[in-house]
This record gives C-alpha cells, structure tokens and sequence, in this order.
C-alpha cells in the first residue's frame, strides 16, 4: 500500500512535481504515490481537508495557494514564518506542519550543483516577494560580502533588508541607483521573465564571472537571461535546479531519505534557446 502525496495550484497541468517525486520514490525504494490536484480559486481548504479526509500524508503548494497554506497550518517552522508563505505540508493527526524549502533549495543548487560559492561574494536579489523572502535568510546564512534587494515596489525590499540587517550585511535600493556595481551572483527572483519583462537594470551591474540566475524555469533565454548574455555573462542557469532541490527537501522532511536529485535535474533540464 502506498502512502499519498500530491501538488496543489491552479492552474496544475504543467507542474513537474509528480515526475520528480516518482522519480525519487523509484530510486530510494520509498512506497509513495503523487498526484496533482487543481484547487478551485478560494476552495483550497476544502481542497486539502478532502485529500486528508482520503488518507493523505502530505502536500507540496504551488501558485496561487502558498499563503492559504500559510493560513491552514498549526504549525509553521522558521523558514515558513520568515517567508509568509508555505510550499510543502505534512500531517500528523490534527496538526498540519507546514515549512517552505524554496530558499534552501535554491541555495543547494547555487553551492552544491553549479559550484558556486557564495561565501565572500557580492549578491544581487531582484526582486522582495516569496521567493526572494525565502531565499534570503539562507544566503546571509552563507556569509556573502554585501546582498543588495532591489524591488519594484521600493518599501518591499527596504522592509525586507531592514528585517535581515541583524543577521548579514543586507541593504535595499532602487532599480535607478544600481549603477557601476558589478554583483557576483544575480538571481532574478522576480515574476517579470513570466510575461517576458525586461527589468530596468544596466549591463554594468554583471561581473565578469558573474553567476546569473532567472528562478523561473523551462522559459529559455528569458529577458533577464538575454541581458545577461549580451554583457558577457557565460554562467547562465535557470529555476530547474532550485525546482528539483526544494522538492528533494520535502521529499527528506516526509520520508527520512535523501534522494539523488542529479539525474532528474539532468532530465528535465531545457536548454537557453532564444524564445
Ligand atoms: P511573488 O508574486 O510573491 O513576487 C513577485 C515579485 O516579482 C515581486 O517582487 C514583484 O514586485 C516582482 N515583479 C513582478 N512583475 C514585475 C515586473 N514586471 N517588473 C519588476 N518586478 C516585477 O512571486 P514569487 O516570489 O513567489 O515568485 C517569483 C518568481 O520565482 C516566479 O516567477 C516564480 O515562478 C519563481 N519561482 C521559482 C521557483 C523554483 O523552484 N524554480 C520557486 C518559487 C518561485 P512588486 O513587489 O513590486 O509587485
């Protein structure tokens, strides 16, 4: 008998998730079924009792439902609160634990599968949502230079850097003020690159061995991508990795068991075509 997990979002059809986690299940031996579930607008409480309700054991959360999982939980860990938002839930009874693993799944790949450290280097967030609020704690964790959030709407990231000033050098500014400061590591963990935005920034801001990474995954060379490219940068990387690592994360926190992730980032790797 295997024990049920799924993914929740909506819209769901092109989420990844049941074929990492199956693929994860085959390779530890680990007796788990994963489904998809498409929650209805509003109805993402109704949604999860249900599939409790039908002996489920645990969930991964996707747009637009992390902060209603933020809600439903009994208990949220440090990640999750720091972030506002949930992506993976297990439960135990009545509890609902709730966590969010995108930052340290991100920062896995960073270090671990594109070799980069970020130890002493200089970073630049674009971006103040969920996933820049989760990454951050993680990347101050592993001691860079200097971490500059950058923000659309500019009190996001000041709200942000001021809430982490304590734990690493952090600092907010605008897209404006970002001239002749070459970063390290970029990550775009805006939304923008989703609806093919380019983001108001300058080629200077790429060092020359720059690592740039767009947290959207399987788009190609998005915009941010594009620019990078034009200015010099060669290490250009997409969300797959990070995608891959959090799910690794959940797939540890429920099951006891650290999955190989390598072949199935290998898998579901797309290459940077121009779109
Ligand atoms: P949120 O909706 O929480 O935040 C979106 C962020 O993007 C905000 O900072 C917003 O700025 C900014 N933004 C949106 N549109 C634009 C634009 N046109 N120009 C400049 N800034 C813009 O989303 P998340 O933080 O949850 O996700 C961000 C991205 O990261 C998404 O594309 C998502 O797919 C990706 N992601 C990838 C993961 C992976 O596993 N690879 C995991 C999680 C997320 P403002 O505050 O001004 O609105």
């Amino acid at each position: 008998m295997s024990d049920l997990y799924a993914v929740i979002g909506n819209p769901i059809g092109h989420t990844k998730s049941p074929l990492i986690h199956t693929a994860f299940a085959e390779q530890t031996g680990q007796p788990i079924h994963y489904t998809a579930i498409e929650g209805s607008l509003g109805g993402f409480a109704g949604a999860v009792d249900a599939f409790r309700a039908a002996g489920g054991r645990g969930l991964n959360i996707t747009a637009p439902f992390k902060l209603d999982a933020f809600a439903y939980a009994t208990d949220l860990t440090a990640a999750a609160q720091v972030a506002g938002a949930v992506n993976a839930m297990k439960f135990d009874g009545d509890r609902v634990l709730a966590d969010n693993f995108d930052g340290v799944g991100l920062v896995r790949d960073i270090i671990h599968n594109l070799a980069c450290p970020i130890a002493g280097r200089c970073v630049l967030l674009l971006g103040a949502g969920g996933a820049a609020r989760g990454a951050l704690p993680p990347i101050l964790a592993e001691k860079p230079s200097h971490v500059v959030i950058v923000n659309r709407t500019f009190a996001k990231a000041r709200q942000l850097a001021e809430a982490f000033a304590h734990t690493g050098p952090v600092d907010a500014e605008a897209y404006s003020a970002l001239r002749d400061q070459p970063f390290d590591i970029i990550l775009n963990a805006t939304s923008a690159s989703q609806c093919g935005e380019f983001l108001p920034v300058h080629g200077d801001i790429f060092a020359p061995d720059c690592l740039a990474y767009e947290l959207v995954y399987g788009k190609g060379l998005t915009p941010f991508l594009k620019m990078a490219r034009d200015n010099g940068v060669r290490r250009l990387v997409d969300g797959v990795g990070m995608l891959v690592e959090q799910a690794a994360e959940a797939f540890v926190w429920w099951r006891g068991v650290r999955p190989d992730t390598r072949p199935v980032i290998e898998k579901l790797t797309v290459p940077l075509l121009e779109a």
